[in-house]
């Protein structure tokens, strides 16, 4: 099903970046334009940084560390977290507008991870943790150098992060992000993807307007250079970088990094296998493998790779087939509507080029493969199927990062484990049984940060979320995301 109605919108962001508690357009006085994706018109403008208006954000966001309280006041992180849960609340409608427009998001999903679910625990959960969390405990009495001494563990946050976002998930990344280095008692600069900087830019206003946090604590700073981002990386002001985006940029993050000997949080791509076991009701589940095509395949967890015995590959395609044949796509602001564009002009390209590559390496494209004709203006590519694919095939291999499944056959459990593991991603994975243990026992052999079972969903601000091997390094969310923004001292004296 499609839909081609007019997604026009009249959203206006907020063009000021927050430096040093001030909203305030760039020095220069530049702005660059925020796209529709559905549209590919333009909905307004932002504030374009340049190298100077991000060094005043470090330098805002160093002091707040080192000369204010709130790297050690709790209770005041605390109340700030409130405020600025209760502030985003306020703007829930006017935030789910602004994405559909910026981000392309089908608005259905606003209704879950694109809005309402980061914003149900993204700032809740950490700020929680302030009151529950360990800070300090009491190692045993030592006897190291034959001196008897107290030994205390305390957990302080690590100093300044530089936290940049892409643009898929733009909102839940953020707040994500937000809430666990604040509640830690960081300061930060934030930097968005320059695809999608309105979202940022409001949370900046609302600190500003709506919250006690400090002036320098956080800081948003907006470019469509990003060379901004890796100023962050070089500055040794910054203390860690808090990072998801394409694992490209993840490895030049890590060597940008190394003379200042960064902490890093990597949060990468991946091609994640989804194994369909032969003892699976394949009628119930196959259907809902075009779920591949949500907001155009733009998420970095999706299951891109769908295993399926050879015994029974025939039947699976005939039955996965018509799901793309029928997945809504098009306006994002229709309800109905499932897959709304890519987000730019090059990631269409870049997604009709890995088309093209599996095309030329002999795959058997079933559904889609081009430019929809019916829609001729925003980025749009056709859900898109791929039979007789071989794991070594460029589009087995790579991440696409638009609404393209490719379907591969495996011979028994441990091939189809074999195939799942060859790929030098690591970030997610499915595994589908007629016997929970059998699927159980199949996700247990995946490397990979996360493992749905029979279509279980692992998302939530308490689950750590991240990858094996290239998909990244650390974790999102969870208590172990909480972790990294903290650093370890051992405190000791004489024992009486
Ligand atoms: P990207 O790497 O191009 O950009 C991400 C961010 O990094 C942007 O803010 C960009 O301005 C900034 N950036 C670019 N070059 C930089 C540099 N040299 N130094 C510092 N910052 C720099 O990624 P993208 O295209 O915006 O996002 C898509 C990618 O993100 C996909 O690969 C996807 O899998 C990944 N992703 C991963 C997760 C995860 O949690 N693992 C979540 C969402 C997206």
């Amino acid at each position: 099903m499609t839909t081609t109605t007019d997604p026009g919108t009249t959203v206006q962001g907020e063009i000021r970046m927050l430096i040093d508690g001030e909203l305030t357009e760039a020095r220069s006085g530049k702005r660059f334009d925020n796209l529709n994706p559905a549209t590919e018109e333009v909905l307004g403008q932002v504030a374009d940084a340049s190298a100077e208006d991000a060094d005043r954000a470090i330098a805002a966001a160093r002091r707040a560390f080192d000369e204010t309280s709130w790297s050690t006041d709790r209770a005041l992180r605390r109340r700030c977290l409130e405020q600025l849960q209760a502030a985003l609340e306020d703007e829930r409608e006017a935030l789910r507008t602004e994405l559909v427009a910026e981000v392309g998001c089908p608005i259905l999903l606003t209704y879950g991870p694109q809005l309402d679910e980061p914003l149900s625990d993204g700032l809740r959960w950490p700020a929680a943790m302030i009151d529950q969390f360990s800070w300090e405990r009491d190692l045993p009495v030592g006897n190291a150098f034959g001196m008897r001494s107290w030994r205390k563990v305390l957990k302080e946050p690590v100093g300044v992060v530089g936290a940049i976002v892409p643009w898929n998930y733009p909102f839940e990344i953020t707040v994500q992000k937000l809430g666990q280095a604040l509640a830690t008692g960081n300061t930060m600069v934030l930097k968005p993807a320059p695809d999608t900087p309105w979202n940022a830019t409001r949370i900046g206003r609302l600190i500003a307007e709506r919250t006690d946090i400090p002036a320098g604590v956080v800081n948003v700073v907006t470019s469509s250079d990003h060379q901004i981002g890796e100023q962050l990386v070089t500055d040794p002001r910054v203390d860690l970088i808090s990072f998801t985006g394409s694992t490209a940029t993840g490895r030049r993050i890590m060597e940008k990094g190394a003379p200042t000997l960064k902490r890093l949080f990597l949060e990468l791509g991946g091609k994640s296998a989804q194994i369909i076991l032969d003892d699976a009701d394949f009628a119930a589940t196959l259907p809902t493998s075009s779920f591949v095509c949500v907001h155009g395949g733009q998420g970095c967890a999706m299951l891109t790779r769908l295993l399926v015995p050879r015994s029974r590959y025939e039947e699976a395609i005939e039955i996965i087939a018509p799901g793309f044949e029928t997945v809504g796509y098009g306006d994002p602001t229709d309800p109905s509507v499932i897959q709304g564009p890519q987000i730019s002009a090059r990631q269409r390209d870049r997604v009709l080029g890995y088309i093209d590559k599996g095309v030329e390496e002999g795959a058997r494209l079933v559904c889609g493969g081009g430019r929809p004709a019916h829609l001729p203006r925003g980025f749009y590519v056709e859900p898109t199927l791929f039979a007789d694919v071989d794991n070594s095939m460029t589009i087995a291999r790579e991440e696409i990062f638009g609404p393209v499944l490719v379907v591969i056959p495996f011979e028994d459990d441990d091939d189809a484990v074999r195939i799942a593991n060859d790929n030098e991603y690591g970030l997610s994975g499915g595994v589908t049984s007629g016997s929970e243990e059998r699927a159980i026992a199949v996700a247990r052999r995946i490397r990979a940060g996360t493992v749905g079972v029979n279509g279980g969903v692992f998302y939530g601000a308490d689950a750590p979320f991240g990858g094996y091997k290239a998909s990244g390094i650390g974790r999102q969310n969870g208590i172990e995301g909480f972790e990294q923004y903290l650093e370890t001292k051992v405190l000791s004296g004489p024992a009486s």
